[in-house]
């Protein structure tokens, strides 16, 4: 077995993300800063939740941070639920972000009403109501429901598909889906296509109210993150995505032959890689050593 067939044959066992960088430098420098952006995103949800930026938030715990969640939420005006249903069923229901975990379960939490609408609307097997309950813009659950994406990455793959002709592009809304993998996970969606005005509206609505909340510097951050360019390809179930700083590869859908796209960026980040391809920015002595 070479080693691709060996990770198409681990892609269907496992969802899987594996992430490299470009020096320890940059490792060290970024890495703690993405960390943090994710731990904010993941300890906030809940605020975010209560201020109904979001309706509903659906999270994958472990039990245990199920049960301590549950007691954290006793005194809140929130209220906490499983969702339980195999992975088929869940999948059918909602694009639940990452379900490469099975020892977690799926957590519903929000107010009474939208928690038991939510409940109802599930074991009806109604994902129209669902989605809706969670916050999903009804363009999103339109494509979703026409069955364009039947797994997690296919609306990039549709996205790139179709602007086959068009490869550079330069936006904030698709940079978010290219580093969501890492675990920048502002929606709890994937929007229907990347110029989708009302899931970019929801994007600036949770970095709006971070702000609020004190987390200036961390919305810097990310702002700078989405800001980078960045090459994203697509071959048999494996996609690539390369930044200035790290390089990472996860799974997505089949496709038939190579599909990739390009992020111009507007910005370059510090300890960001020098090289000749994209999307690495050439330095002054590689220049004169061509010349
Ligand atoms: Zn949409």
């Amino acid at each position: 077995m070479t080693i691709e067939q060996q990770m198409i044959y681990e892609t269907h066992l496992h969802d899987f993300c594996r992430i490299s960088w470009v020096s320890e430098e940059a490792k060290a420098y970024w890495y703690p800063r993405i960390q943090c952006l994710t731990t904010l995103f993941q300890n906030q949800a809940i605020a975010l939740t209560s201020k109904e930026v979001f309706p509903l938030l659906i999270k994958r715990l472990y039990p245990h941070e199920a049960d301590e969640l549950s007691e954290q939420l006793q005194e809140s005006s929130l209220k906490i639920n499983h969702l339980r249903g195999t992975r088929k069923k869940l999948l059918e229901i909602f694009p639940v972000t990452f379900l490469n975990d099975q020892v977690k379960e799926t957590i519903l939490i929000g107010k009474k009403k939208h928690v038991d609408q939510a409940l109802d609307a599930f074991n009806k097997s109604d994902s129209n109501k669902f989605l809706e309950i969670i916050g999903m813009p009804i363009c999103c659950i339109k494509s979703y429901l026409e069955g364009l994406q039947t797994t997690i990455y296919n609306g990039l793959l549709r996205t790139i598909l179709k602007e086959q002709k068009k490869k550079e592009l330069n936006n904030q809304l698709l940079s978010y889906l290219l580093y969501k993998p890492l675990g920048l996970d502002l929606l709890q969606y994937e929007p229907c296509f990347f110029d989708c005005q009302q899931s970019e509206q929801n994007i600036n609505n949770v970095i709006n109210t971070l702000i609020d909340k004190g987390y200036n510097q961390e919305m810097l951050w990310l702002k700078e993150i989405l800001s980078w360019p960045i090459s994203w390809s697509g071959l048999h179930g494996i996609a690539e995505v390369k930044t200035p700083i790290n390089k990472f590869m996860y799974n997505i859908d089949a496709t038939a032959k190579k599909v990739e796209l390009i992020i111009t960026g507007s910005n370059y980040p510090k300890l960001g890689a020098k090289g000749l391809a994209f999307p690495y920015r050439i330095n002054h002595s590689i220049k004169e050593a061509i010349a």
